[in-house]
């Protein structure tokens, strides 16, 4: 009886559990990122990220940005006087 942490720590696919996912044998061992297979040597499963993947970390990208936006902006008006024109 095998797990999903197993399958994964054992560089296999996800959906066979036969063929490798990475092309190096160790990818605990390797300098730099490993080399992904496009597809399964076993069950031709093509391997890639799904569709909207970093969308998440983009919209997190977002508001840290304005809020670091704002934070500065309350900041610098203690530091500045207004320019009136
Ligand atoms: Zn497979």
């Amino acid at each position: 009886m095998s797990s999903a942490l197993t399958h994964i720590l054992s560089n296999e696919c996800p959906i066979c559990h036969k063929g490798k996912v990475f092309t190096d044998k160790n990818i605990f061992l390797t300098f730099g990122l490993p080399k992904m297979n496009e597809y399964c040597s076993h069950c031709n499963y093509k391997f890639q990220k799904e569709p909207g993947y970093f969308f998440g970390a983009m919209y997190v990208n977002y508001g840290l940005t304005v809020a670091q936006g704002i934070a500065t902006y309350c900041i610098a008006q203690f530091f500045f006087e207004k320019i009136s024109i």
